[in-house]
């Protein structure tokens, strides 16, 4: 099930066969489809498809190239669509200075008032930026600080990597259309990999900018699929990913759906399946969030008790499907070292492959080296490493107390180990975190240990 976050249904491109288009997006799976107004008209209209529609929502608020024409009683119109219980955003609105068909310092003042208009009505906005970064970041940072916000969505994002870092941190998602999917648009992909998978959106825009295959023709919401599969493709995961991951940011922006259900034992990421044993962890790295915010990849992690090894075991439902079966690092795994013995055992002996994602802290934990234990159980680990010194890696893993100081050579000792009695073992970090040498570390993966080195970005693929 898709989600068209900006549709613009109701122009005349579709005035001969709207109503099959509507239909089209829904035979192929689109569950919301949101249409956006540029200007009074268009978002009146837009709220009359909400009227007729079910699942199309509308938002209101004047395009940058229609700034030039708000008069008198405009404000006054906008509020009152605004009001209307389908309208869930304000927008489209923003800077184009592309096509500058209104003048800049009108656009940049409409654009501040009805940011304020948002704030005050506390609606998220939709956002059209074109060549226009610097003045829409300084705009912006003048209301919008929290990165954990619901400001609003940067819609048909086709700027760099720094005007998304600085959306992100400004609490906005962002939303990919059919540009992603163009042959020449490898720098678009490269900062669609980028996005944290709870911050993620497609659209169409359509009827512009219709997706490949469908490339010049007039686009329609039932080509949002074509977007969405070449984002799941860019980072690595299937469409259903996508799908899933976008339907949660959808509630969670604007409350329409569902919310993840707590307490998932077991949950498949592209061809693999994740088991969640514990929410408990030796660590609380800064960029964690799984106890203020335990989703991944739209799975809600949260367990209020941790299952048995036979909930655990019962939660699969044949291992021969998946690539590998992977005990979960979202909380840390060897807490429970007994639960990934028996059920790692099971899935070997069902012809499963294992993998244990791990900060490496098993041995103290379980106050003994652990790893022969694990032989013949596990084919592979994966084990944070997460800086290239102690100091660094306490003050990005906040360690227990009890660990500080000493914690990060147990870790790499454990790693020497691993390579003992695991056939593949890769260390991993997090990349872009202050205190850590990405490059140090990555030469003590490989000149250390001679292991695979894995940089991610947090909660990019789970
Ligand atoms: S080791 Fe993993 S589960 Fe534990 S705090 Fe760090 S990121 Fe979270
Ligand atoms: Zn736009
Ligand atoms: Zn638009």
């Amino acid at each position: 099930m898709m989600i068209d976050t900006h549709a613009h249904i109701d122009m005349d491109s579709y005035d001969e066969d709207r109503e099959e288009t509507i239909q089209r997006a829904r035979d192929n799976g689109v569950k919301y489809m949101v249409n956006i107004g540029c200007d009074i008209e268009s978002s009146q209209r837009s709220v009359e498809l909400t009227e007729h529609y079910d699942f199309i929502y509308a938002t209101a608020g004047v395009h940058p190239h229609d700034t030039k024409n708000i008069h008198g009683d405009t404000y006054d119109h906008l509020r009152i669509l605004l009001d209307h219980p389908k309208v869930i955003a304000l927008g489209e609105i923003g800077l184009d200075y592309f096509k500058n068909y209104s003048p800049q310092d009108v656009q940049r003042k409409h654009f501040r008032k009805q940011i304020e208009l948002a704030k005050e009505l506390d609606k998220p906005i939709i956002i059209h930026s074109r060549d226009a970064k610097q003045d829409m970041m300084s705009i912006l940072s003048d209301y919008y600080d929290d990165p954990n916000g619901k400001a609003g969505i940067f819609h048909c994002f086709s700027d760099d990597q720094e005007l998304a870092d600085a959306a992100l941190a400004m609490g906005f998602y962002i939303s990919f259309a059919g540009t992603v999917t163009f042959k020449n648009a490898d720098n678009l992909r490269q900062i669609a990999k980028t996005i944290p998978a709870d911050r993620l959106f497609a659209e169409t825009d359509c009827p512009f900018m219709a997706p490949v295959p469908n490339r010049g023709k007039r686009n329609e919401p039932a080509f949002v699929n074509h977007t969405a599969a070449k984002l799941a493709e860019v980072r690595g995961l299937k469409i259903e990913d996508v799908e899933r991951t976008m339907e949660l940011n959808f509630h969670d922006l604007f409350g329409i759906g569902e919310s993840a259900t707590p307490g998932t034992v077991s949950y498949q990421i592209r061809n693999s399946l994740y088991l969640n044993l514990t929410q408990r962890c030796t660590a609380n790295c800064v960029f964690c969030t799984r106890l203020t915010k335990p989703i991944v990849q739209g799975y809600n992690l949260a367990l209020d008790r941790e299952p048995t090894a036979q909930e655990v075991w019962d939660s699969i439902d044949d291992v021969k499907r998946y690539d590998e079966i992977v005990f979960c690092g979202y909380g840390e795994p060897t807490l429970r070292l007994d639960v990934i013995k028996e059920v790692a055992q099971k899935i070997k002996d069902a012809g499963g492959r294992v993998r244990l994602n791990t900060n490496g802290h098993g041995n103290v934990i379980n106050k003994r080296n652990i790893l022969p234990e694990l032989k013949g159980l596990v084919d592979e680990i994966s084990i944070s490493l997460n800086a290239d010194n102690s100091e660094a890696y306490d003050e990005v893993a906040q360690p227990l107390p009890s660990f500080r100081g000493m914690i990060y050579d147990e870790i790499k000792t454990f790693i020497a180990e691993s390579k003992k009695y695991i056939p593949a073992v890769q260390a991993t970090i997090v990349t872009h975190q202050e205190d850590v040498d990405e490059a140090k570390c990555e030469d003590i993966v490989k000149k250390e240990f001679g292991v695979n080195y894995r940089p991610r970005r947090y909660n990019i693929t789970g």
